[in-house]
């Protein structure tokens, strides 16, 4: 029930409105004779509507005591006079009367009248309290909201967009939007927003939030994503315009892009970065339709040594030698040309004009010079780098950006193992890689498979051809008699990590065949190992105590064929190494002397048993020749030292007597027997017969 409240002065008159009010269900909650006394009460009793005769007794009327009221509370008011005059109405009017009835009034016209107001007054309340939502929800967005009219004119600005735009909001509302919205998209390929001409209906809306930069006014452009929607409450079109700030998200977007295309430790691009790049290049030439493409070239350069530098200044040192070194390649580069770190001290260098392999070798050499100066590491110590690299030229037949690197990639590892500063591809090489690649395939399941197996050729006595050991060689058969030969997987079996699987499968094939030998009582002779470089370790201590151990054989039936450079490698620990296998009672040889170092002088200093030497000194050996006189001194100094001589690769009988005639003690090769098996070898002993002219007893 609506609570009413009655100013009116003449008692009377308030009696009746107050009893036809009572008859149509409202509760008269008082009556007021007097403006201020109407004021005060109103305003205390809080009544749903009040009825307000305009004439009252006293000084203040009734249009002045709801003016009082209305400044105080949002309550309805209906005015009710007898007569009015224009100059009433027009006050009436200002304080906004909810209604206005004029006596007499009958009954229906009052009840209507009233339930007009009560609803009015309902729904503003309502709508104040949306906008005050909507106001409040404006203030605390995280974008800017502005609403302009078709004009131009700015109806609306929320904080953030005062904020965002950088002006003060009575600035900003004294502007036209045309004048403070000012766009230029954020790729330079997407179209730029127009507020003119979205205006003038002459540019469409875009789908979604366009990124664009904001240019503003004394204030540095921001990048914004800016949302636009039209809408026509009362008929009249508004734009609603959202900014929201990107500077935060592109900042991230770049850091993202950072961390995917370029090199932490350089900042240079990384490999990613650099295929695309060249993808690029390689596209944008064959678009020239192969009409004289204008050739480039792709350098990968390999940092040498910087393992050392971590090893013995940390791995900072190795780090800030990398970035030094990025950054001297940099400038040597030209604007055009694309610096790329792959990673591990590894560059890829994209020259953008590679018309003239000349002068790109020149640049590749300057590269490299001042790579190689001195690099400051602290203020008393400068470490230096080398580096070896590889160049490809392009476009040639090209298509793939990975090719090219992959081929660069190949002629750096060609300038590394033949020692050369800088090695240009070529496609010979390529297939060369490929081949090499396959075959290094193949090995490693040969290896895993046991497809190779060790063949024995004999070292006899030259005084009575008995067989006083053999030297156990390796073999792959692809068929039962064809066979790869040794010199064409070992070197590839060296250069990509087999060898170990390689020499350790030989070590076990042989241990096991000697105790075959053993079990048959077949023996009066050791089997020699070749050992490379990588497999001379500690760990082949422990390998050979292990099989000798496993296989129930004795130390002194294993001899191992080192060469030179092997020995004179490191030559401390090498020493070490070898004074252990001797205490042990392996016999260690000197393979192919004479090819190498052949420095007689260290030859003092190792703990060793045999020298053999080369074959190439022995296939020409006649007496005078220069052959003849270097294979006389081996043997003599060799003996000097307690050596005993083997000679390798004995062909002829001549060989072999002008040998005999050295004095020189061992001999090897085809004229007395190539490597044979060990079922052959067996079945000779057991038969009690030579092995071609080597003599088993
Ligand atoms: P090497 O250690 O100098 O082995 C001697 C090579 O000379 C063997 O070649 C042998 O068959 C060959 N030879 C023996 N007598 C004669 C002869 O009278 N005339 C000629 N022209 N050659 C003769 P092979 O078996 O082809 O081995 C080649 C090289 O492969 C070996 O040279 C050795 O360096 C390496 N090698 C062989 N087996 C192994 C192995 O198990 N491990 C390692 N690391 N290297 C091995
Ligand atoms: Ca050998
Ligand atoms: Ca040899």
């Amino acid at each position: 029930m609506s609570r009413v409240f009655i100013v009116e002065d003449e008692v009377l008159v308030a009696r009746d409105i107050k009893s036809r009010l009572e008859k149509l269900g409202y509760q008269v909650i008082g009556t007021a004779a007097r403006g201020d006394d109407a004021v005060t009460r109103v305003l205390s009793e809080r009544p749903d509507l009040i009825l307000m005769d305009i004439n009252l007794k006293g000084d203040m009327d009734g249009i002045e005591a709801a003016d009082r009221i209305r400044a105080e509370a949002d309550l309805p008011i209906i005015f009710c006079t007898a007569y009015s005059n224009d100059e009433t109405l027009a006050r009436a009017k200002v304080t906004v009367p909810y209604g206005y009835v004029l006596k007499p009034f009958d009954n229906r016209e009052l009840e209507i009248t009233i339930e007009i107001a009560l609803h009015k007054h309902q729904m503003e309340v309502a709508l104040k309290a949306a906008g005050i939502r909507l106001e409040a929800t404006l203030q605390n967005l995280d974008d800017g909201v502005l609403t302009i009219d078709e004009t131009g004119v700015i109806l609306l600005a929320n904080p953030m967009a005062v904020q965002l735009l950088g002006l003060s909001k009575d600035m900003l509302m004294s502007l036209n939007a045309e004048a403070v919205l000012r766009f230029e998209p954020l790729n330079a390929t997407d179209t730029t927003i127009d507020i003119a001409a979205l205006l003038q209906g002459q540019m469409a809306l875009p789908v979604s939030f366009d990124r664009q930069v904001l240019l503003r006014q004394d204030q540095d452009p921001l990048p914004v994503a800016v949302g636009l929607n039209w809408f026509s409450p009362g008929g009249s079109p508004l734009l609603v315009i959202s900014l929201r700030d990107l500077t935060t998200q592109i900042a991230q977007e770049v850091q993202l892009v950072k961390t995917a295309f370029y090199d932490d430790l350089t900042s240079l691009p990384n490999r990613q970065l650099f295929l695309d790049r060249l993808t690029t290049r390689l596209i944008s030439t064959r678009a020239n339709d192969g009409l004289d493409p204008t050739p480039f070239a792709v350098v990968i350069i390999s940092v040498e040594g910087l393992d050392v530098i971590n090893q013995a200044l940390g791995f900072s040192a190795g780090d800030h030698a990398i970035v030094d070194v990025a950054r001297r390649i940099q400038k040597i580069a030209r604007p055009d040309d694309t610096l790329s770190h792959l990673g591990g001290g590894r560059f890829a260098l994209l020259l953008s004009d590679g018309g003239d392999p000349g002068l790109t070798l020149e640049a590749v050499e300057k590269a490299q010079i001042s790579i190689h100066a001195n690099i400051e590491w602290t203020l008393d110590a400068t470490v230096t780098v080398d580096s070896y690299c590889g160049l490809v030229f392009g476009p040639g037949e090209y298509v793939a950006a990975n090719d090219m690197v992959r081929d660069g990639e190949t002629a750096v590892g060609r300038a590394k193992s033949e020692g050369l500063a800088a090695v240009v591809f070529d496609v010979a090489m390529y297939e060369k890689a490929k081949a090499m690649l396959l075959m290094r395939s193949k090995l490693k399941d040969a290896i895993d498979q046991r497809v190779l197996l060790p063949y024995f050729q004999p070292i006899v006595d030259l005084k009575t051809l008995k067989i006083i050991s053999f030297e156990a060689l390796v073999r792959w058969p692809l068929s039962d008699d064809v066979f790869i030969p040794p010199d064409d997987f070992i070197p590839l079996a060296e250069k990509s990590g087999l060898v170990l699987l390689l020499g350790d499968l030989m070590l076990e094939t042989v241990c096991q065949q000697l105790k075959v030998f053993n079990s048959k009582a077949i023996d009066g002779f050791s089997i020699a190992v070749n050992i490379s470089s990588e497999q001379f370790t500690e760990a082949l201590v422990d390998r050979l105590d292990y099989l000798i151990s496993k296989y129930d054989l004795l130390p002194q039936q294993i001899g191992l064929e080192i060469t030179e450079s092997v020995a004179m490698k490191a030559i401390d620990s090498n020493l070490k190494l070898l004074e252990i296998f001797r205490e042990r009672g392996h016999k260690i040889s000197v393979d192919d002397f004479g090819t190498g170092y052949s420095s007689l002088a260290y030859l003092k200093r190792f703990p060793l048993d045999t020298i053999k030497i080369d074959r190439a000194f022995i296939q020409e050996l006649a007496v005078d020749t220069d052959d003849f006189i270097i294979a006389k001194a081996i043997i003599d100094l060799g003996h000097s030292l307690g050596l005993k001589i083997v000679a390798e690769g004995v062909e002829t009988q001549a060989q072999m007597k002008l040998l005999q005639e050295l004095g020189c003690d061992l001999g090897q090769g085809f004229y007395f027997q190539k490597a044979s098996t060990g079922e052959m070898i067996s079945s000779c002993y057991e038969r009690g017969l030579p092995l071609g002219r080597a003599q088993t007893l």
